[in-house]
């Protein structure tokens, strides 16, 4: 399987779609993959390239919300840790179900496994260069799938309480799916690195490294972000000072 490359993904389907199927039939955190994926799936800039590309979309899409929200409202204050912790919910269901088992009609998302598990697994956690960011920003496909959800809910608050509220619910989303990208992508930063410097990152990361362990990926910690659901629903795993990390 190794000796004979396979042909080159045109560039937009790698970035639209993500590997296909049969660029993953390599052994689960195998260098193989790894070379694949580097060599033939991202070539040598794409990854700064998404990286950059999907940051700047979603915070453009976070500003435009901000301007275009109406005063402020006492209701948004309240509202604000209610949909936190349902973000946070999600994120951890999303991560937890479809992302770790292949359920129907959610394969796309089991992409979670077959790359970035499968190219950051145990002691390959950290970026080796660039290109790797590609397999650590979540692919275009989810983020039209989390634009859809998030539209629906912001369609329901204009429903319930109208167009500001609608938008306050929108801002929530993309604020949050913004949090969440910039953490993970900060957690898979090496261990000298600046932002690592900061002690909530650093305990972050840790826990999210012992996440990247085979061993432990379907059982525990399946929050990105703030581990809320994973402490409630008793699937937080913190490593013992005899572990290595
Ligand atoms: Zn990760
Ligand atoms: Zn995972």
């Amino acid at each position: 399987m190794a000796d004979r490359a396979p042909p080159a993904a045109p560039w937009f389907r790698t970035y639209l779609w993500g590997p296909q199927k049969h660029d993953l039939a390599y052994a689960f955190g195998s260098a193989e993959f790894r070379r694949h994926f580097r060599d033939v799936l991202v070539g040598e800039r794409q990854g700064r390239r998404y990286a950059i590309a999907m940051f700047s979309l979603i915070a453009t899409i976070v500003v435009a919300l901000t301007l275009a929200l109406p005063g402020f409202d006492r209701s948004f204050v309240l509202l604000l840790p209610v949909y936190f912790i349902a973000f946070n919910a999600a994120e951890y269901l999303l991560h937890r179900f479809p992302m770790h088992r292949r359920m129907k009609g959610m394969e796309l998302v089991f992409e979670h496994v077959t790359v970035h598990h499968n190219f950051y697994a145990d002691e390959h956690y950290y970026y080796e260069s660039p290109r790797d960011f590609y397999a650590v920003v979540l692919p275009f496909h989810v983020f039209l799938s989390l634009s859809a959800a998030i539209c629906s809910g912001a369609l329901v608050a204009y429903l319930v309480a109208g167009a500001g509220h609608a938008l306050f619910f929108a801002w929530v989303g993309y604020a949050y799916y913004l949090l969440y990208e910039l953490l993970h992508f900060c957690y898979h930063t090496n261990e000298d690195n600046l932002v690592r410097a900061l002690p909530f990152i650093d305990r972050l990361s840790r826990a999210h490294r012992l996440h990247h362990r085979t061993s432990l990926m379907t059982r525990y910690n399946f929050n990105i972000t703030f581990p809320i659901f994973d402490r409630l629903c008793g699937t937080s795993y913190r490593a013992r000072e005899a572990d290595p990390t």
